[in-house]
């Protein structure tokens, strides 16, 4: 694995001397030191590497080691050409970066993503939400510009000479971001105290988020520029809120329509009368007609999802009809083997009665063969 390059971690030129290094990482610690900045995980890993870069960049013995093994990596076996992979593996994007276009100063801040979990009813009749985090928004001390209330104009890195870039030299030259700018080309002559030049602070954000009638479950809504600043004056980003919306235990959208599956003993399905019903809006009495079959859809008009022009879907209900199960020796159980014997009597069952007759039919006509 390559290692990583020392002199752009630290933005100093590969024939900086003792002092020129030490200065540098004074430096780099001090704009990082986790003590300074306990919740950033960017300041954390800047930190480690720059103290890794220096102990060994400062120790001539370490730093001679380490300056071979970049101009030859152990990597490569020069007894044999390298493979296309491994001369991928070693120059990494080279080719992009040599080809591509200088970096843009100005940076957009990154986006925030925050997953909003909502019941259904809120998102099919709308609702409103206030969400709250702690997330990195704009340094309230400098307003995200990271100059120094008073100081100074920022400058043109004078290390990259704001490509935000360095070319490490030797046999394999490639191009590493800057670690005096971090890959920014510009840097604050007058850094702000509060986030050390950087434009963002965690910090406690809360925001209202609408969402109108009839939103869907998993879409997206953007907060236009409420995400993290972007710095030396790019756009900031958005705050990406994604609606997850939690099963509800009857109910489930099919597009404008909510669809419910009502349980229904056999004895109301046969008999008819009123079932209750929940809805998005409350529960109502429905009316069954007497001898509805199971997975029939009934449809309660304008029940459903709310469109934008003032109409509303329908919801529907599919009628699933529970058949008992009967202990030995139970009330229901007994009564249920009348009603049995009574159906076949009275012919209520019409397409079961014409099994059976069918049934009837082909064994008498098996017995006169
Ligand atoms: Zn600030
Ligand atoms: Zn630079």
């Amino acid at each position: 694995m390559a290692r990583p390059d020392y002199y752009a971690i630290l933005g100093v030129p590969r024939d900086a001397d003792a002092a020129e290094i030490k200065r540098a990482y004074r430096r780099v610690a001090l704009e990082s030191h986790p003590d300074r900045f306990p919740d950033d995980d960017d300041a954390h890993e800047r930190f480690r590497l720059a103290s890794e870069a220096y102990e060994v960049l400062s120790d001539p013995a370490k730093r001679s080691r380490y300056d071979s093994s970049r101009i030859i990596p152990d990597a490569i076996d020069l007894t044999r050409p390298p493979s296309v992979a491994t001369a991928r593996d070693l120059f990494g994007n080279l080719f992009g970066d040599v080809f591509g276009s200088r970096r843009a100063k100005r940076r957009k801040g990154r986006d925030i993503r925050y997953t909003l979990s909502v019941t259904l009813a809120d998102v099919v009749l709308g609702s409103t939400h206030t969400i709250s985090f702690e997330g990195r928004g704009a340094c309230e001390r400098c307003e995200g510009s990271g100059r120094e209330p008073g100081g100074r104009e920022p400058i043109e890195c004078p290390n990259c000479g704001g490509s935000g870039e360095v070319k490490t030299g030797g046999l394999l030259s490639r191009r590493s971001r800057c670690g005096r700018c971090d890959g920014m080309g510009m840097i604050q002559q007058d850094p702000c105290t509060a986030c050390r030049g950087r434009g963002v602070r965690k910090r406690q954000r809360s925001f209202d988020v609408r969402l109108p009638p009839g939103t869907e479950a998993g879409s997206e809504k953007i907060l236009r520029g409420e995400g993290e600043p972007g710095r030396f004056g790019g756009e900031a980003g958005n705050l990406r809120v994604t609606i997850n919306v939690r099963p509800h235990r009857w109910l489930r959208r099919e597009g404008m329509n909510l669809v419910a599956r009502i349980p229904v003993p056999i004895s109301r399905a046969a008999l008819g009368g009123k079932i209750p019903v929940p809805t998005i809006d409350g529960w109502v009495d429905m009316d069954l007609p007497a001898g509805v079959a199971s997975g029939a859809k009934l449809r309660l008009r304008g029940k459903g999802v709310p469109d934008s022009r003032g109409g509303r879907g329908d919801q529907l209900v599919e009628i699933h009809v529970e058949t008992p199960k009967l202990p030995e020796g139970s009330r229901s159980r007994e009564l249920l083997l009348e009603l049995d014997r009574a159906m076949a009597r009275e012919g209520v069952l019409p397409e079961h009665a014409e099994l059976v007759a069918a049934l009837e039919a082909h064994e008498a006509q098996r017995e006169g063969n």
